[in-house]
């Protein structure tokens, strides 16, 4: 379903976001990407949309190919791509409905969406999204008179709307309080398992990846540290990960963790 081969994104700045990426995604996989600040866990997301060029390696969604990809056929892999992000980027000055109505602006032409003249399907869509993450009764309030965790499911029912193949969230949570983040997880697990749409989240939250991934990647300095399930992950696991713990004992496997003399190459 995505597929990093050997992916690499340099900035401008000569940093490497991603250092080399080899990975393959099934559809309808709940995966969560952890690690530190600055390991380019929204750069591997960014660049699945496009958002960030990949500068070495291929990457493809559904067997098209993103690096490379330009224009109209951007745009209509775009489409197939849900984006959730930490602030919600919602029009806080428009209602709930519109707000979600805009994740039909693909398949709209652009008299109908300036005149709100939504297709009675689309809007019909629209609710069944709200429906999905329980907020139709906030349809028609402003967006900015809801709570944060509310605001990030209109987020969630806009990006629905789109009829998306593939869902990515960076740090959706991050600005929300521990119950409020575990309910939009909840929100995001039971679609993924309901309508079977690929989902990518990155967090910051160790427990929550833990608690909601089917599959853990860990990411340290743009490079795939770890790829496993979260019983998988252990403690040494994450000491690589997050760093804690730059002594021998925790990542470096072999005879400097042996005692002299019981190492099986050499005994
Ligand atoms: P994370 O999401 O894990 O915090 P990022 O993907 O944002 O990590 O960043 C990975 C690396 O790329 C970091 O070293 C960061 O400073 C760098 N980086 C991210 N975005 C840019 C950018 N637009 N220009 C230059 N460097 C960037």
């Amino acid at each position: 379903m995505i597929e990093f081969d050997d992916v690499t994104v340099t900035y401008p700045t000569g940093t490497k976001g991603l250092d080399g990426v080899t990975l393959t995604i099934p559809r309808g996989q709940f995966v969560v990407v952890v690690g530190l600040s600055g390991a380019g866990k929204s750069t591997l997301i960014r660049a699945v949309n496009g958002i960030v060029r990949v500068s070495g390696g291929h990457l493809t969604v559904d067997g098209e190919r993103v690096d490379g990809a330009r224009g109209r056929r951007l745009r209509l892999l775009r489409a197939r791509i849900g984006m959730i992000f930490q602030s919600f980027n919602l029009v806080e000055r428009s209602t709930v409905l519109a707000n979600v109505l805009t994740g039909r602006l693909h398949a709209t032409p652009w008299w109908r969406a300036l005149l709100g003249a939504w297709r009675p399907d689309d809007v019909e869509l629209a609710f069944r999204a709200l429906e999905r993450v329980g907020i139709v009764d906030k349809a028609y309030n402003r967006a900015s008179a809801l709570s944060g965790g509310q605001q990030q499911r209109v987020a969630i029912a806009r990006a629905l709307a789109q009829e998306p193949a593939v869902i990515l969230a960076d740090e959706p949570v991050a600005s929300l309080d521990p119950p409020t983040a575990n309910m939009v997880m909840r929100d995001l697990q039971r679609i993924n398992r309901d309508l079977g749409i690929t989902t990518v989240v990155n967090l910051h939250f160790l427990d929550l990846a833990t608690r909601y991934a089917d599959r853990i990647i860990g990411m340290r300095a743009g490079r795939v540290v770890f790829d496993g399930t979260a019983a998988e992950a252990d403690d040494a696991v994450f000491a690589q990960i997050y760093g804690r713990a730059l002594n021998a004992d925790d990542v470096l496997p072999g005879p400097a963790r042996t005692a002299p003399g019981t190492d099986p190459e050499t005994a």
